[in-house]
């Protein structure tokens, strides 16, 4: 069987960024996601396409096909007083915080600290970064019906613990988005 759209893969993979380890998932628990839903990254879901199980390969995905390029509009300058209650010595270059935005969720890192003015970056931290992949493809499947409609996948042979108790939208089903535990 080789991967479409709609159906189920697991993967063991490596993300490195400039030769630097980013992200991992090895075979004990590598990672499972729909194909062809846009839960991955656009060049990611376009180079596994038509897979196997068993295959091996490697991909680089450019910046435009995986977190976009950086903006410069997305950073900002703030005061310090914004960051009420966070310890001096976890405001410095480097450190990331999770904020909520018009957007959602998104990870905010700080690119620069002078005194009390703190200069801020709303970039994906991975925006502008050509990402290169090591995957295996360990296992396909096609995608139930309930994991197409909540848009996840749920551990095998698994279901809810409890109904979905409404359509509201809010993505939360199974707290979190990860029934049961599997994959990411
Ligand atoms: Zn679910």
């Amino acid at each position: 069987m080789s991967l479409t759209k709609n159906q189920v893969a697991s993967v063991a993979y490596t993300l490195t960024v400039d030769g630097q380890v980013i992200d991992q998932a090895d075979k004990e628990n590598p990672m499972a996601f729909i194909h062809g839903v846009g839960g991955m990254i656009p060049g990611f879901e376009k180079a596994l396409e038509g897979k196997s199980v068993g295959d091996s390969f490697s991909i680089s995905v450019d910046p435009a096909e995986a977190y976009g390029e950086r903006n410069d509009d997305l950073t900002q300058d703030v005061s310090r007083e914004m960051f009420t209650g966070v310890p001096d010595d976890q405001l410095i270059a480097g450190a990331q915080f999770q904020a909520q935005t018009d957007a959602g969720v998104e990870v905010i890192t700080i690119a620069a600290v002078d005194g009390d003015d703190i200069k801020i970056d709303a970039n994906h931290p991975l925006a502008g970064q050509t990402l290169n992949f090591d995957v295996e493809m360990l296992d396909i499947r096609e995608a139930t019906t309930e994991e197409l409609e909540h848009g996840h996948v749920h551990a095998a042979g698994g279901s809810h613990d409890k109904p979905v108790a409404d359509d509201s939208g809010s993505g939360g089903c199974c707290g979190g988005g990860s029934c049961g535990g599997e994959g990411q």
